[in-house]
């Protein structure tokens, strides 16, 4: 496991000589000696925990506190104030911005080095669920809940400049019988080879490939119409079928297929993201109906429907 990385700030830099002796052997740290300093630092370093003095001279150590916990990628860092002796008021006043703890100087080595132990475990566990609460566990994939919250994010940021945005849909084929003839874990790597194939197939930092649920997989392609989602479309279903994976049971292929539905539409102010999903998921059906192992897509208008409603 990597060592945490710790980012100690404060004007006096005997300060900073004896928190680093007490904290180098087990940490990364780094420093900064005033409150802009540590604002650029926090950026670069994405420490794990942040010693913040409360008195410096220019932005002190509550501005800096305030400033990280407004800023959505750096409020997660916990701080720690280190507060002269006494001062009962400051660190009442750190703690309702955010702080997590404060220790008092002159810093008692031990004390300094059980608290931020502790507070640096913590904060890798609660990373650790954070990451959990948006992976699907067998496939490594997003989850849907992650996959529907960043379908949200994606159609409102590309609402501003009304582009286009995709959905595909892919289920496995006649996959209950996959089940009955090789059995549950035979499905299982199944499920994990074909996320891997979907992987592979979607290559844009954007795209966000990811298991819907069961032998279901969906995928979200910002920035492309129903053109460009069907080449993509059709690239996963070659990398899938590349994959070779024998299924007797099939009534389409000798081997593992897949059904695609696409959904585009341009991204509008008014659109609601669940309509990707539903619609991809209505060309998903009909690719089933039409005989399974093909593509189908649709390309739909937010403001069609509305006038219709
Ligand atoms: P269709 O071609 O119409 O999609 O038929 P199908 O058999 O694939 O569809 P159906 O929805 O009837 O069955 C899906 C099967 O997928 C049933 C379920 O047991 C299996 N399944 C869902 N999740 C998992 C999983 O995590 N692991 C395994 N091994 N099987 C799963
Ligand atoms: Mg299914
Ligand atoms: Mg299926």
């Amino acid at each position: 496991m990597s060592k945490g990385t710790i980012l100690i700030v404060d004007d006096e830099i005997s300060n900073i000589e004896i928190m680093n002796a007490v904290l180098e052997e087990d940490y990364e740290v780094c420093f900064a000696t005033s409150g802009r300093e540590a604002l650029e630092v926090v950026k670069t370093a994405q420490p794990d925990l942040v010693l913040l003095d409360v008195l410096m001279p220019g932005i002190d150590g509550f501005e800096v506190c305030r400033r990280l916990k407004a800023d959505p990628l750096l409020t997660d860092i916990p701080v720690i104030f280190t507060t002269g002796l006494g001062d009962t008021e400051d660190e009442m006043r750190g703690l309702s911005l955010g702080a997590i703890d404060y220790v008092t100087k002159p810093v008692q080595p031990a004390i300094l080095r059980r608290r931020v132990g502790n507070h640096v475990e913590l904060k890798r566990l609660r990373d650790q669920l954070a990451t959990m609460a948006v992976t699907d566990a067998l496939t490594g994939l997003s989850n849907r809940r992650h996959l529907e919250r960043s379908l949200d994010l994606e159609a409102a940021r590309l609402a501003r400049t009304g582009d286009w945005l995709s959905v595909v849909m892919l289920d496995i084929d006649f996959f209950k019988q996959f089940n009955d003839t090789y059995g549950h874990p035979a499905g299982d790597r199944c499920i994990m080879m074909v996320a891997a194939a979907l992987v592979r197939a979607v290559k844009r930092a954007t795209d966000l490939p990811a298991r819907y649920g069961g032998e279901e997989f969906a995928c979200i392609l910002p920035g492309l119409d129903a053109a460009g989602a069907e080449m993509v479309a059709n690239d996963i279903r070659l990398q899938i079928q590349s994959l070779n994976i024998p299924h007797e049971g099939s009534q389409v292929s000798p081997y593992i297929t897949v059904s695609i539905g696409v959904a585009s539409a341009r991204c509008t102010p008014q659109a609601a993201s669940d309509r990707w999903i539903a619609e991809a998921d209505r060309q998903l059906y009909v690719s089933k109906q039409r005989g399974r192992d093909r593509i189908s897509v649709t390309q739909f208008d937010h403001e069609a429907v509305r006038r219709r409603a």
